[in-house]
């Protein structure tokens, strides 16, 4: 495993993280999914439509199917008298032929009957059922939607790549097409680590605290469109740790750990995976979110990323690192967040060397996209993360940040 391997003397910067992760992982093989199952997929096929939208020509309102010639001369004072031989709804299969001095009641969506060139809208006339009086002249055509107007055989509908939205789902399905070829979401299993962690629900000792981070980052994960496994907790045990992994591997295309990366001791994550030395532990030039371990696990040599266990540091490491390598699975690009820029209310100092990621609140108003730093710099503090709604990026050569000026900014859950 040459590709990840983190220089272990100098601190990467976060491009070259991001970068190696990506670089060392392969979009997963595409096949036909059920349409809902790829909305927010993008797309492994151009789609063709296989038939013309609308297929046959049809109301386009609940009325009257005439000749335009019996009634170009209709008006409130010299209606148009019409026997009415027959009634048309929507889903009606049998074909009808209109003849001249004669009408149809039909009804939206139903097939405009051979020979019929106009429809009479019902408000225009008297609403009769076995003869009708039509008060107002339509125009020739007016209110047929014709077969292929819409969508014609052979027209490229979606090209390969195209995201699957909820309207390009919905002209799918009016094609006809059950399922549509697309990348699997990727199946990320999130471990927590950490003996202090207690599962929400159950009770606290005075020295344990609750797991946030799986919940928060299998979150994360399926807001990025992936499929989110949470592992309960698992504790600083290396049998444990070890044990719980590989029961795991099976069912991850990526695998996400929390917590046990540090230089401490019980630091079971790196101590356990460094063994294999499939996996690096190295260091990347943020805050948060120094400590950084990617590599490949298992038979399948399976991605892991380990993040660290603070959970500001293990969010911003998420959405920094995991939710690209998740898009690079999916094939969904760009694979990172672009920044948008914004004006930054408030000044504030920021670590030379370091890429930081300062959690903010974002918001666009008359006067343009503005930003406030929120809370402190703890990576501790899930309030303050909580309040924020996007991150401030300042660039690791840059110490400090003057009132008014402009900012990069990540805005968080937002698709893209
Ligand atoms: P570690 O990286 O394991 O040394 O953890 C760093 C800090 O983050 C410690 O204060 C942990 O208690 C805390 N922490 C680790 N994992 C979690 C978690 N899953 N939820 C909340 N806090 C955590
Ligand atoms: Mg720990």
């Amino acid at each position: 495993m040459v590709a990840h391997v983190m220089p272990t003397d100098r601190l990467s910067s976060v491009d070259e993280h991001v970068e190696r992760v990506v670089g060392a992982l392969e979009p997963l093989p595409p096949y036909d999914q059920p349409l809902l199952e790829a909305l927010g997929l993008p797309i492994c096929e151009d789609v063709v439509a296989p038939m013309d939208l609308p297929s046959f020509d049809n109301s386009a309102m609940d009325g009257y199917a005439v000749y335009f010639d019996d009634v170009a001369t209709a008006s409130q004072d010299r209606p148009v008298h019409l026997p009415v031989v027959g009634e048309m709804a929507a889903g009606q299969t049998r074909l009808f032929a209109l003849s001249p001095g004669t009408a149809v009641r039909i009804m939206t969506g139903a097939p405009v009957p051979q020979g019929a060139d106009a429809i009479v809208p019902v408000e225009w006339t008297d609403g009769g059922v076995a003869a009708v009086r039509v008060m107002q002249a339509p125009k020739r055509d007016e209110h047929i939607r014709h077969a292929g107007e819409d969508v014609r055989t052979g027209d490229v509908l979606l090209q390969d790549g195209a995201v699957l939205g909820p309207r390009q789902l919905g002209l799918m399905a009016s094609v006809g097409k059950a399922q549509v070829r697309s990348r699997p979401r990727p199946r990320i299993v999130i471990m927590s680590t950490g003996a202090e962690l207690r599962e929400p629900g159950s009770s606290l000792g005075h020295d344990s605290i609750y797991d946030a981070n799986s919940y928060m980052l299998a979150a994360a994960a399926r807001s990025a469109g992936a499929i989110a496994y949470r592992v309960g907790i698992v504790s600083d045990d290396p049998g444990e740790f070890r044990d719980a992994l590989s029961d795991q591997l099976v069912r991850a295309d990526l695998v996400v750990t929390s917590g046990g990366v540090s230089k401490g001791a019980y630091d079971v994550v790196k101590e356990v995976l460094s063994e294999l030395g499939t996996v690096s532990f190295g260091e990347v030039a943020m805050q948060p979110g120094k400590p950084q371990g990617f590599g490949f696990v298992g038979e399948d040599a399976t991605p892991i990323l380990t993040l660290p266990g603070n959970p500001v540091s293990s969010y911003v490491s998420f959405e920094v690192f995991v939710v690209p390598a998740i898009r690079r699975m999916m094939g969904k690009l760009p694979y990172r967040r672009p920044m948008v820029r914004a004006l930054c209310g408030q000044g504030f100092s920021s670590v030379p060397g370091r890429e930081q990621y300062v959690r903010a609140q974002f918001e666009i108003d008359a006067r343009g996209a503005h930003v406030h730093p929120v809370g402190g710099h703890g990576s501790h503090l899930m309030g303050d993360l909580s309040d924020a709604n996007a991150l401030i990026v300042v660039p690791a050569e840059v110490t400090s940040i003057d009132p008014g000026s402009q900012v990069h900014v990540l805005v968080l859950d937002r698709d893209f």
